[in-house]
């Protein structure tokens, strides 16, 4: 029997309360994790022309349904029982007949179905890719469009689809401009459109065009794109109108757009104005204008997601943007944000790799149209809250114009009805898409949990990772309803009442001390870690739109990432050897130990590398062994480290390879590309790398000693 992965699907309490009280009594959240459309090295793909599902709740026959005969199976999540259709007898891998119970279905809990033709609307949408670029002085200046053309150049044949793929592209300032990309035109022809208010599309079928048919034009056009706005003079950005425009295009087909923005809207419909006010970046107390100011985003993604659109933002800006309004765009369409603070083609190198491997990723990952994710449960057990981005179309299905590999979401789940006489409970997550080989599929991933009835059962299964993943959420959210200051308390109080319920209801022995299950014993950790992150912390300079795209991300990324961001991995890596390492693909990868966010940690004479999951700090020592700076970074001593390194030179040396090695070892195993900064003592990053290490007190945070006093304090009250 194939289980899935943890990081496909998890859940906060491995061991499922079997009623709502005793839930209560726990006082942990419940809810599950999932990352349902991750690259899978390995993917049972099963044809079949009747897809076997319980005929009273749908639910797709899985590793955890029982046979009570050859001809029967018990549904696990509503416990009908159903019939074993004839085909389903035959088992096409061990081409046998009559042991149903060996079909793949049954084997497998994560499996793919190529559906038939009752699971579609319509015909198969092909795949459409629309991209929306600001050209505005702004734009201009900080040089994105060369990287974007020259990324676009390189992929373009690596764009998933068939012979069918669309294209259209849109630039803008204070109008609107389209070009039609028709075969046997001789150039790109670019239309203008100056009435922001009214905008029409000049010429609907040229504008989105067969990428195979008119692949010479787009390369033109994304050969001189670069040069065509150099001297441009426009400071305005008409965003609203070119999203609307954008719309109009897409809306026939459905498909995915893509917006690069420099600046903030500031002509036409959408248009926005800076509400931040630099002098409350570092306030203790609570933090205004996280919520959008403007409800016209949110509309447009409505709109977008009922026609199957989908819409990625890409923010290279220096200046505020209002990201929790715009970033509404991408969150109801189930598009992803992507940002860029301080983007520069010159200034800021660093941001250029990050933003050229992302851009790889972006164009060239698999992706799935029109999609719709179910998420079941066994009868008794209720999803209350979502979150993610997408669209909740009915209590439990989710709208997913696009589907991406690198989008993650959660559930908060309530016991609605006693699980009196269950050993075992099930959750079956179904993803509904259209493939950009133009194939309906449907990815299934069942998961199956023991129903327990007592306390310490509870808290003997608690995921305090899950957990944190599903705080932080739960978090984000209440710092929009309610205010900053009531998501801290929530998040400290989870803590507080989880381990006092246990003080008082499962520990025999009352003994002095905070005492926790062995599974909780980093619960303390990671709220502390959280109250200090980037979307929750107060005290600490933070701006605006760096504070919302931490909660975006919190929200979105798959749980596995949002843990780096929560609590990054420091390791040692000066002296890096072989001993324990990995041997992947001939490649010798080191294994350092991983150490606590403290400064204790840290030594003048050595090396560290802190991973916090988005982006890599290598931090010197200022005395540093000499070996190190020369082996690894080739230089002859600490004073010539240069200001703004963020690439490690090639060097053959022993050392040079092993850390190498062990930084692109890690970067492998996520889809996006963490750049690395090095960090010395004079570094403009110093307090960014120090912020991270929690353990730490600051002035205006408690150090992990002080707060687990705190939480003692509070617990035995
Ligand atoms: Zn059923």
């Amino acid at each position: 029997l194939q289980s899935n992965t943890p990081e496909v699907f998890r859940s906060t309490l491995t061991s499922i309360p079997q009623t709502q009280s005793l839930l209560n009594k726990a006082k942990m959240p419940l809810g599950l994790m999932l990352h349902p459309f991750k690259d899978l090295s390995q993917l049972p793909v099963v044809t079949s022309s009747t897809i076997v599902r319980c005929r009273s709740c749908r639910t797709y026959i899985n590793p955890f349904v029982s046979f009570l005969d050859q001809r029967r199976w018990k549904c696990n999540l509503c416990h009908r029982v159903n019939d074993v259709p004839e085909e389903f007898m035959y088992n096409p891998v061990s081409r046998s007949y009559g042991e149903p119970h060996k079909r793949p279905e049954v084997q497998n809990a994560t499996i793919e179905f190529i559906a038939p033709s009752e699971y579609m609307l319509r015909p198969p949408q092909p795949a459409a890719y629309l991209f929306v670029l600001d050209v505005s002085h702004n734009a201009v200046e900080t040089g994105y469009l060369n990287v974007f053309c020259q990324s676009m150049l390189e992929n373009i044949n690596a764009l998933p689809g068939d012979s069918r793929t669309k294209v259209g592209f849109i630039t803008f300032d204070s109008t609107i401009h389209f070009y039609n990309l028709q075969e046997g035109l001789s150039q790109p022809q670019m239309l203008i459109v100056s009435d922001i208010e009214d905008i029409f599309l000049p010429t609907p079928d040229s504008l989105l065009v067969n990428l195979n048919e008119c692949k010479e034009l787009v390369q033109d056009l994304l050969k001189s794109l670069p040069t065509l706005f150099q001297k441009t003079m426009e400071t305005q950005s008409a965003l609203g109108s070119a999203l609307q425009a954008a719309f109009k295009l897409l809306s026939p087909t459905g498909g995915r757009m893509t917006i690069f923005q420099t600046q903030l809207p500031n002509l036409g419909v959408g248009a926005l104005q800076s509400r931040e006010d630099p002098n409350q970046r570092a306030s203790a107390k609570d933090i205004q204008h996280l919520s959008p100011a403007t409800d016209f985003y949110k509309k447009l993604a409505l709109d977008c997601s009922g026609q199957q659109v989908s819409v990625d933002l890409f923010l290279l800006s220096s200046q505020y943007c209002d990201l929790a309004s715009l970033g509404c765009i991408s969150r109801y369409s189930a598009g992803t944000v992507y940002y860029y603070p301080s983007y520069h083609h010159q200034r800021n190198p660093a941001q250029v790799e990050c933003f050229q491997k992302d851009l790889k990723r972006y164009l060239t990952r698999k992706i799935g149209f029109e999609a719709v994710m179910r998420i079941r449960c066994t009868k008794g057990l209720s999803i209350h809250t979502f979150h993610g981005n997408f669209f909740v179309r009915s209590t439990d299905l989710l709208s997913l114009p696009n589907v991406n590999p690198d989008a993650g979401f959660a559930v908060q789940m309530s016991i609605e009805e006693n699980l009196d006489d269950l050993q075992v409970v099930s959750f079956q997550a179904a993803l509904l898409y259209t493939s950009s080989k133009g194939e309906r599929r449907i990815r299934v991933h069942t998961l199956c949990l023991p129903v327990v009835n007592s306390l310490s059962d509870i808290f003997a299964g608690a995921d305090v990772q899950a957990i944190s993943g599903l705080l932080a959420c739960m978090a984000v959210d209440r710092s929009a309803t309610a205010s900053l200051s009531d998501a801290r308390d929530a998040m400290t109080n989870a803590a507080i009442d989880s381990l006092t319920s246990y003080r008082q209801s499962v520990l025999t022995i009352q003994q002095p001390g905070l005492l926790a299950p062995a599974c909780l014993r980093l619960f303390p950790l990671f709220i502390l870690a959280l109250l200090k992150q980037k979307a929750f912390r107060t005290g600490t300079s933070t701006r605006l739109d760096d504070r919302v795209f931490a909660m975006l991300q919190l929200k979105y990324q798959p749980l596995v990432y949002s843990l780096l961001m929560i609590h990054p991995a420091l390791y040692r890596v000066d002296d890096l050897t072989d001993e324990g390492a990995l041997n992947i693909n001939e490649r010798t990868i080191p294994q350092p130990r991983v150490l606590q966010l403290s400064v204790e940690k840290l030594s003048r004479e050595a090396a560290f590398l802190m991973d916090a999951g988005t982006v890599m700090y290598l931090w010197i020592g200022r005395n540093c062994h000499p070996n190190f700076l020369s082996q690894v970074l080739g230089v002859p001593s600490y004073a010539a480290v240069p200001d703004n390194l963020y690439l490690l030179p090639e060097l053959d040396t022993a050392e040079s390879q092993r850390t190498r090695a062990f930084i692109g070892w890690l970067r492998d195993q996520r889809p996006f590309f963490p750049p690395m900064h090095v960090i010395r003592e004079e570094s403009q990053l110093k307090p960014t790398f120090m912020q991270n290490m929690i353990e730490d007190r600051t002035e205006s945070a408690l150090s992990y000693y002080e707060f687990l006093l705190h939480l003692q304090q509070q617990i035995s009250k």
